[in-house]
């Protein structure tokens, strides 16, 4: 397997302020990997790293095979990297289907597919997205992200804030991407659901990565020591 997105010793700064120390990260083609770490560990600042929403001081970011330098955030979406930010940001006043219209690229995900895989979704097209609920704002922010039809999806707190019988959706719904074959990085605090669902966890602590295995080596005393359960 070859590495989709490979991050080595990426370091990051707010102003004067380092919030990356040095970050590894690796999804291999078709994997699902969980990026974990307690509050403020620098998972967010990870993606916007990924995303070049924020510029990496030091270290490498690679995907598919490729540097992508100093790309617009614009660009590296376009290169084929699908982000379903924290708080999910949908268009209010645009209708759903404006909504994932307005993301679309070429490919096999389009309106009726995001509508299969979130028949609430279809059944609102026309609806504005300011009258969803969370949980079906943030199925609608997952449609965004496909219809650029990306190579890797990245899901930031997947499921945070959101009643359990709509998280049990949105697990549902990433693990049937990940049996379509769609590489996937997320972040979300549900330890559980989160193991069921990866394939490889990588484990954050003040900034830099820790650990990293199978979900099978999350023992208590490493859950204990850096995720503080
Ligand atoms: P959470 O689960 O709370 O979202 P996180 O692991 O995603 O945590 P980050 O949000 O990446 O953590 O934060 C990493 C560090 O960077 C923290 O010390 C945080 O205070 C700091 N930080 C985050 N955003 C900013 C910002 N916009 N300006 C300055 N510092 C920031």
């Amino acid at each position: 397997m070859s590495a989709l997105l490979e991050l080595q010793g990426v370091t990051a700064f707010y102003g004067q302020s380092q919030a990356l120390f040095g970050v590894d990260l690796a999804v291999n083609d078709g994997e699902a990997v969980a990026l974990m770490g307690r509050n403020g560990m620098g998972k967010t600042t990870t993606i916007r790293a990924i995303m070049h929403m924020l510029r990496h001081a030091g270290g490498t970011i690679r995907f598919a095979g490729r540097d992508l330098g100093t790309q617009s955030s614009h660009r590296v979406a376009r290169a084929g990297i699908g982000l379903v930010p924290e708080g999910r940001r949908c268009f209010a006043p645009l209708t759903v289907e404006e909504n994932l219209l307005s993301a679309a690229r070429p490919g096999a995900w389009e309106i009726a597919t995001v509508a299969r895989l979130f028949p609430r979704l279809g059944e609102r097209l026309g609806q504005k997205a300011a009258l969803l609920s969370g949980g079906e704002q943030q199925m609608l922010a997952i449609g965004r992200a496909l219809m650029t039809n990306p190579r890797l999806l990245i899901l930031d707190e997947a499921t945070e804030g959101l009643a359990p019988v709509v998280r049990h959706e949105i697990w549902a719904a990433i693990r049937d991407l990940k049996a379509q074959g769609l590489s996937i990085l997320v972040v979300d605090k549900s330890l559980r659901e989160l193991a069921s669902a990866v394939d490889r966890c990588f484990v954050l602590e003040k900034g830099a990565t820790v650990w990293s295995g199978s979900p099978d080596g999350l023992t208590e005393d490493i859950t204990a020591r850096y995720l503080g359960v």
